[in-house]
């Protein structure tokens, strides 16, 4: 008798976003003129595939079977070594990932996989954050951020500005292009997380006119400058803020709460044994320099028997208490570009912070762009794919999820992503099941 399996959504299976993120990186202008002996797209694929298995190295996909498999599911005609490889992808900028990136973004959109995402009134919740991932006083490249030590010492690092469509009620988070924080060709000047901001919103708008967000973030971009840049691309906001670094926000609500201003409420969630207490009030400036800076205020406690956790935001949507608590999940959803994003980079299984190769140029933040690009991938199908949940689901953790990925990848001759799942799901010595195809 057969099994019938989960759902399968042909478009957004792993098979289907494989050869889509493939005709992509086919479609880049090869850089080198001779020595072309291993294709860019290869050499590109190669490093996306090491990351969608999570491989510690390379060197594994050289065993005879595994080199198949690489064909059959990854669409790579010839695997480089990785020193090989380092040199193909070193110069290779990373702003040419972009309509990857876009492209398998549009496939989500097309397949509707992207509507539980939708947060309020047909705005995504964009959570955005700076994070470091490499560091080193000695390992370096034309593109490393630098700081001198005091001692004459200095410390070389990289970061980027990640971005990701997150949503309270969702594990899955989007990740869109990442936009890398790092010295441009030609400067010594060390770059920032603010102006990656200003680059990341201008290419946000050019890639997405017309999508809504709200942008989410921490207190550090609660700033005039910063909510103006957001306000001129036409995206809103949930920013934090805190009262020492916004003391004159702060006196300001105290003032308003001394003319009546200021609305108070509460929700009592008994089943979970807590109280949601808000305050908020509209219109009030965001400091004393930039009083024409007007934003919209909310504090929120939320109360258990064991301990109170304390946030406030401003945000441009207007607040009542109607909306508050929707907007209070939207604020603390935040963290999910941390744990959900950066965490799950750095310890499940992508080995976010190790080092593939540094490279002289480009190569450190190519590997973080790809492993960004694997990440979407992998969401994508976590968020539409039955069938990666029921494997998932049935081994426990993402860990062993990989783990086992591989052990098939490396021994077994297969014919795509799909088959290795069923095997993982099924087994191979049972009957082969019945799926059903969606091809929305
Ligand atoms: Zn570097």
């Amino acid at each position: 008798m057969a099994i019938v399996a989960p759902h399968v959504r042909k478009h957004l299976s792993a098979d289907a976003l494989f050869r889509l993120v493939h005709s992509g990186f086919a479609r880049l202008p090869e850089h080198r003129l001779d020595d072309t002996e291993i294709s860019l797209t290869d050499a590109l694929m190669a490093a996306f595939a090491m990351f969608s298995l999570k491989a510690p190295s390379l060197l594994a996909f050289a065993k005879e079977r595994a080199a198949g498999n690489v064909h059959t599911i990854y669409g790579i005609a010839r695997v480089p070594c990785d020193t090989y490889m380092r040199t193909i992808l070193d110069p290779v900028s990373p702003k040419v990932f972009r309509p990857v990136f876009t492209s398998v973004f549009r496939q989500l959109q097309r397949g509707k996989a992207l509507e539980p995402m939708v947060f309020l009134d047909g705005h995504y919740l964009l959570a955005l954050e700076g994070t470091e991932y490499f560091s080193s006083q000695t390992i370096h490249c034309a593109s490393c951020l630098h700081k001198v030590h005091r001692n004459g010492a200095i410390t070389y690092f990289h970061q980027l500005l990640g971005a990701a469509i997150i949503h309270p009620d969702r594990r899955e988070v989007i990740p869109l292009m990442p936009e890398p924080i790092m010295k441009h060709d030609g400067t010594d000047k060390n770059d920032c997380e603010r102006n990656a901001a200003k680059r990341f919103v201008a290419k946000l708008r050019q890639d997405h006119p017309h999508l809504k967000f709200i942008v989410t973030e921490d207190r550090l971009s609660s700033n005039a400058p910063h909510i103006e840049t957001l306000h001129a691309h036409g995206l809103h906001y949930i920013l934090g803020v805190k009262e020492g670094d916004h003391a004159y926000l702060f006196q300001q609500v105290q003032v308003a709460e001394h003319a009546g201003r200021v609305t108070s409420s509460e929700r009592h969630d008994r089943a979970a044994g807590v109280v949601h207490r808000f305050r908020f009030v509209n219109d009030v400036p965001l400091n004393a320099s930039n009083v024409d800076v007007r934003v919209n205020f909310i504090e929120y406690w939320e109360i258990s028997d064991t301990k109170v956790q304390h946030f406030s935001w401003v945000t441009d949507l207007r607040v009542s208490t109607r909306n508050v608590f929707h907007l209070m999940r939207g604020g603390r959803a935040r963290w999910k570009i941390e744990n959900e994003t950066f965490n799950t980079l750095k310890n499940q299984g992508y080995h976010f912070e190790h080092t593939y190769g540094h490279g002289e140029q480009y190569l450190s933040v190519v590997f973080a762009m790809l492993m960004m690009l694997a990440f979407l991938v992998d969401q994508a199908q976590q968020l539409c794919c039955a069938l990666f949940r029921a494997v998932w689901t049935k081994l426990g953790s993402k860990r062993m999820l990989w783990e086992r990925m591989r052990a098939l990848f490396y021994d077994y001759a297969l014919t795509s992503m799909r088959q290795l799942f069923e095997a993982l799901l099924y087994g191979f010595q049972k009957s082969s099941p019945l799926v059903t195809i969606d091809s929305t």
